[in-house]
């Protein structure tokens, strides 16, 4: 009999979860474009795929984490009820300046800007703007050097939960001063963010389909903030391109991949866009070794500063 897999099944999160039942009269929410892909509910790959024994003996550990992720994302749809609609849609640069140190105070590495493409909006979902704040924050290299383990599996839902309490607090920053926010965690986001977070230029998606940035490498947590500010300094160009050049001559993801997950060549969907793993093949080691994590420790870009991998590749072509 074929098994029932939650991931395959559940594609929302409950509705109270979602922005629908905290929409108002003035709220105009966008939905995803008909080819956009269904999401991947990360706690139910775990729940499908996890034996029992790993799901006991993680959620020791994640338990909290992964709890206070979801409480993050039921602030970030209750909170869009706060937003003025005060009718500011322009930015002052010395406000736009506070907002970004604040943002990095709290523990961002980078911030990009850009217009969401609603192909990356989740099928069945919404967002109330299109113009984006992306925001990375970086997974601790020596936690991620140990990978799979306690440590980085702690490490990897850490970061999950702390990218959704920032989110939110970016949005509040937002409302307090006029502009409409919504905010998008990390855990049960509307959008994927990897192909936003490019053309936000903040990296470029390696083999392993993870984003390369950087600051970090792929070690990274990606989130976003949705508003209705129109003069964002928008990305106009990606700096990253040599990096897919680059994974040509590595591989080496794909070489540690425990379960032969990673494409050697990348695939084309139906919808247009990449596929670069097999998702039911990597789900496994996911839900069973502590989140796995060993196509991001072996990443050069992981242990290798990006300038140094980039002068060394260019010196090399
Ligand atoms: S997390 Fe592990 S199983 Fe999944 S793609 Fe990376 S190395 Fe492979
Ligand atoms: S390990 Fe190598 S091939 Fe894989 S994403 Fe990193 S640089 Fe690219």
């Amino acid at each position: 009999m074929k098994r029932i897999l939650l991931s395959e099944k559940i594609k929302k999160a409950p509705p109270f979860l979602t922005i629908e039942p905290y929409l108002r009269a003035q709220d105009k929410p966008i939905a995803s474009h008909p080819e956009a892909r269904e999401p991947r509910l990360v706690p139910l790959v775990v729940i499908d795929y996890g034996s029992l024994a790993a799901r006991i003996r993680q959620m020791r550990y994640i338990g909290r984490l992964l709890f206070g992720a979801v409480g993050e994302m039921w602030k970030s749809a209750r909170s869009i009820r706060q937003n003025p609609y005060s009718g500011k849609k322009t930015i002052d640069p010395q406000t736009l300046a506070e907002l970004e140190a604040y943002a990095k105070s709290l523990g961002i590495a980078e911030i990009g800007y850009t217009v969401v493409n609603p192909r990356y909006i989740f099928r069945g979902f919404h967002i109330l703007f299109l113009n984006a704040l992306v925001f990375t924050i970086e997974m601790d290299r020596e936690k991620i050097r140990q990978a799979p383990s306690i440590p980085s599996f702690i490490e990897v839902f850490r970061t999950y939960y702390e990218v959704g309490v920032i989110v939110n607090k970016v949005a509040d920053f937002l409302r307090q001063r006029g502009y409409n926010a919504h905010a998008g965690p990390a855990v049960g986001g509307d959008v994927n963010y990897i192909p936003v977070a490019i053309d936000a230029g903040l990296g470029i998606s390696g083999k392993s389909g993870m984003l390369i940035t950087r600051h970090s490498g792929p070690r990274v947590r990606l989130a976003a903030v949705y508003t209705d500010i129109e003069n964002l300094p928008f990305s106009q160009e990606n700096p990253h391109g040599w990096v897919r050049d680059y994974c040509e001559t590595c591989n080496i993801c794909i070489q540690k991949c425990p379960a032969d997950a990673i494409y050697p060549v990348t695939r084309t969907l139906p919808d247009g866009g990449p596929a670069f793993i097999d998702h039911t093949k990597c789900a496994m080691p996911f839900s069973n070794d502590n989140g796995c994590t060993l196509c991001i420790k072996h990443c050069p870009f992981s242990v290798v500063e990006y300038d140094h991998l980039k002068t060394k590749f260019e010196m090399q072509s």
